[in-house]
């Protein structure tokens, strides 16, 4: 059989694992930060009829500029945002791919701050760019002066923060994106893939963009938006960045069935985010009922709580998915991270893991 050494793979590639969350089919899957609510009935059918519209003009590529949907992205964002500043791709990764694609490559570096969406390092090989960590501070925060050091030391051509980051949680305040966007010579791209799940109130990056030509705010509408199957993210930046972007994208990367499905999606944005403060509820009684535990859930501004105190992560992984709960390993010591689902999906993660409670292990005779 032929395995992957007797193949001419590029050096760079060789000895690397492809991103890997489980899929398995499991009750209450917990796993890789969906919004668990399904797509509301009436939204289901108004994208329907327009995927079904666009079939009947498969036969013509669809719009290279995504006109219609740039407007609607526009619409959505606010922030006096012109489609002229908006981009999209097959999700926010793609999106990544292209930043990476136009501004890094061979010779270049990108610097991200650990533990960070794991994503990022495989895109950056992917594309040839130098994939660069730094350290962030106690309990995962990210200050202005930390951020700061590690862009003066590693002066990178991209910088890439995840707001709220990924796999923590970890809000990120726009004083430090404010900062980093004022030291870096480079790109400085926000990933805001979750801020509708921040809590009320809490600005994005967006506000920052005007007179930050080199700042980049990267949004999906995998998680808040309830359309993670469907791939679509998206970004604002300055017109000229996008003109970069065009450089490096496949003609038509987005079919015209994405095209008419995101247009759906987003003629009901309310209703598609109806489920937000619901689940920002359910992350809340998360985090306090696993304190109340005794485990240690970090600070999180996301659909998910990443929390510590776990004896062995990967048994209690294990146990959990035995009765039908698939949460995530995220190969940090001690810890585990779940998603926020709906209310009977996080009643049955928190009685499931109740039983590994640091608080109970007395009375498990540990
Ligand atoms: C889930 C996630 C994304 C979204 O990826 P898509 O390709 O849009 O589905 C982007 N960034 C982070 C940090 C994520 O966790």
């Amino acid at each position: 059989m032929t395995s992957l050494d007797d193949l001419p793979l590029r050096d760079d590639l060789r000895g690397r694992t492809p991103y890997g969350a489980p899929q398995k089919s499991v009750p209450v899957a917990l796993n890789v930060n969906e919004n668990t609510h399904p797509i509301p009935e009436d939204v289901a059918h108004d994208i329907v009829a327009r995927v079904a519209a666009a079939i009947l003009s498969l036969n013509r590529y669809p719009d290279r500029e995504f006109t219609e949907l740039r407007a609607a992205l526009a619409g959505y964002l606010g922030h006096g945002l012109e489609p002229d500043r908006i981009w999209a791709a097959n999700g926010s990764n793609e999106v990544l791919q292209h930043l990476l694609q136009a501004f890094g490559g061979p010779g270049r570096t990108a610097l991200g701050f650990a533990p960070t969406y794991s994503m990022y390092g495989l895109l950056a090989s992917g594309t040839g760019t130098e994939w660069v960590t730094a350290k962030r501070d106690a309990d995962y925060e990210l200050s202005a002066d930390t951020a700061v050091a590690a862009v003066r030391e590693h002066d990178p051509d991209l910088v890439l923060l995840c707001a709220p980051n990924n796999p923590t949680g970890t809000p990120l305040s726009l004083d430090t994106v404010a900062a980093v966007a004022d030291a870096a010579r480079g790109i400085v791209v926000v990933d805001e893939a979750y801020i509708e799940f921040a809590d009320p109130g809490t600005p994005s990056a967006l506000t920052l963009l005007e007179g930050r030509p080199r700042l980049v705010v990267s949004r999906t509408m995998s998680k808040a938006f309830a359309f993670a199957g469907a791939r679509v993210g998206y970004l604002a930046a300055d017109p000229a960045v996008i003109d970069a972007l065009r450089l490096v994208r496949l003609p038509y990367h987005l079919s015209a069935l994405t095209q008419a499905a995101a247009l759906g999606a987003l003629a009901h944005s309310g209703e598609m985010l109806a489920m937000v403060d619901e689940i920002r509820a359910q992350r809340d009684r998360i985090s306090i009922e696993l304190a109340r535990m005794g485990f240690r859930p970090y600070r999180s501004g996301a659909n998910f709580v990443l929390f510590g105190g776990v004896d062995d992560p990967h048994a209690v992984f294990e146990e959990l998915l035995e009765r039908g709960i698939l949460i995530r390993e995220i190969g940090l010591p001690g810890s585990l991270r779940v998603t926020a689902g709906t209310e009977a999906e996080t009643t049955a993660f928190l009685e499931a893991i109740a039983v590994f409670a640091p608080a109970n292990s007395e009375r498990r005779g540990e």
